[in-house]
């Protein structure tokens, strides 16, 4: 057993999630180096990290600069670099440049960065492992006539997707063969631009599906064990704009069909670090592999807050060479978590990004509430990346109880001089087939025409009260009266 003790980590990353490795990088004892591009100057996390390090030139660019971040990584004397999520998480190159550099990558070996990062690689070799796959291709296709055929042949409607890609580029849903052409020349030009690859891949598509996803922690040592599934089926254009574990509505039999099938996958293809199967789940309760991220996961402090496990000390811990601690029956779970995500953009406007200056931040608090997030007043959010500044977690013992702390949280939550979707979140945890656990990946569209973007539930009550107060303090100053403590 080979293990090397990190006492250094350069956090390739910028925002909440490198708030999150900072964290968990000062509760093991681990020294924090930061890059950051001009926009994040005024990054909290930054002011957070033993070290700091300025990539200037284009915002972007900077986080993606890999050469520049390991010369960096060993000028500061880092033994190893965690990558986050995004930027070059899921890059393979980047994982074995780390190793040729004498630097631990904080994730899985670069052959399965890149395996799963080949989105039709990783369904032959999953199907190989005993995953159930959605009727579809697993070559990529680069000719009209082919796809013309396999979709007919799969039946209508059908999606094609990037073979390449994420983030929902370069998808395209398609319900009759008339419309099937310009589709599927709209999805390789869109995969083309994003991607620089064209290629795509048709599958099945399934009407309102559950997106079920399977949580795996794996060492160097063939130990396998899985944190349980998050339901991440409230989505927004194929994004993820709320997750819970464990799911409100699965059965337990598929739960652990899908605990089992997912973790003797991991196993058989000797897989190692945190990682995440995702499937869909119809509504008889068959599921189908859609994908797997070979990272730590946005969503990933729902796991933490049902398991009590740290996925991302567990992750540098992993990298270290550690053996897995606990056995999968050691693993208990206790009660529900929801992750909301919390991102400056305008509900009434179509979800239009809005960058800009935070002028007033209230956060909430008290029992069961998680706050990752790089907001506070006077925080100018860049407009070079997504818009997502931050996560609000609640946990309960039951369903019921973590759905009246999400209320109560959102409401607390206040953040003023730019629009963000906490409006939306505060609908979303009122609406009945909300409460009731009734989601599929059609509940957003379904139920946005019907929310009251408007409504901003107990401001008006907060309003009034700041009018009394703001009205106290001008008698005590017009009276020149003494207020004693
Ligand atoms: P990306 O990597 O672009 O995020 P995924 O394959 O992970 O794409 O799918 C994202 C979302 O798109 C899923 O959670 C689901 O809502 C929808 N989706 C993907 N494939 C299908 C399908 N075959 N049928 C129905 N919905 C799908």
């Amino acid at each position: 057993m080979e293990t090397k003790k990190i006492s250094k980590i350069l956090i390739a990353n910028r925002g909440e999630i490198a708030l999150r490795i900072i964290r968990a990088c000062k509760e093991l004892g681990i020294k924090s180096v930061v890059v950051f591009s001009e926009s994040d100057l005024n990054g909290v996390w930054v002011r957070k990290a033993d070290e700091c390090y300025p990539i200037l030139g284009d915002p972007v660019a900077a986080y993606l600069d890999y050469e520049r971040i390991i010369s960096l990584a060993k000028k500061a004397e880092c033994d190893a670099i965690h990558p986050g999520y995004g930027f070059l998480s899921e890059s393979a190159e980047f994982a074995q440049a780390c190793i040729d550099n004498g630097i631990i990558f904080i994730g899985p070996k670069p052959e399965h960065v890149a395996l799963f990062g080949d989105k039709m690689a990783s369904k032959v070799a999953m199907r190989e492992v005993g995953v159930p796959m959605l009727p579809g291709t697993d070559e990529p296709i680069d000719n009209i006539g082919d796809a013309e055929k396999i979709a007919a042949d799969i039946g209508f409607p059908v999606i094609i997707k990037a073979a390449f890609g994420g983030g929902g580029r370069g998808m395209r849903i398609v319900e009759k063969a008339s419309d099937f052409k310009e589709m599927y020349e709209s999805a390789t030009k869109e995969a083309q631009r994003f991607f620089g690859r064209g290629e795509v891949f048709i599958e099945k598509y399934l009407k309102n599906p559950r997106h079920i996803e399977i949580q795996i922690v794996a060492d160097k040592y063939g130990n396998v064990v899985h944190l349980g599934e998050r339901d991440c089926s409230i989505q927004r254009r194929h994004q993820k704009v709320i997750e819970i574990a464990p799911s409100p509505r699965l059965s337990e039999k598929v739960r652990r069909e899908l605990y089992r099938v997912s973790t003797k996958a991991m196993f058989k293809l000797g897989y190692e670090s945190v990682g995440t199967i995702e499937y869909l789940v119809d509504a008889e309760d068959n599921f189908y592999f859609i994908e797997m991220n070979t990272r730590v996961q946005v969503e990933h402090p729902v796991t933490e807050a049902i398991s009590g496990i740290d996925l991302i000390q567990r992750m540098i811990q992993i990298a270290e060479g550690d053996p897995l601690k606990f056995l999968q029956e050691e693993i208990k779970f206790r009660g529900y978590a929801i992750e909301f995500r919390i991102n400056a953009e305008n509900p009434k406007l179509n979800f239009v990004p809005s960058p800009g200056l935070i002028t007033n931040y209230l956060s909430p608090g008290g029992p069961g509430v998680r706050l990752d997030s790089m907001a506070y007043t006077n925080y100018q959010i860049p407009s070079n990346y997504d818009s997502m500044i931050g996560k609000l977690i609640v946990s309960g013992l039951t369903w019921e109880d973590t759905v009246r702390k999400a209320q109560r949280a959102l409401d607390e939550f206040l953040i003023e001089g730019v629009p963000t979707n906490i409006p939306l979140h505060r609908q979303i945890v009122r609406d009945q087939d909300f409460i009731d656990g009734k989601l599929d990946t059609g509940y957003l569209d379904t139920k946005l025409n019907t929310f009251n973007l408007e409504a901003i539930h107990n401001m008006d009550d907060e309003e009034a009260k700041m009018k009394q107060i703001q009205g106290i303090i001008n008698v005590i100053k017009a009276n020149n009266l003494n207020v004693r403590h």
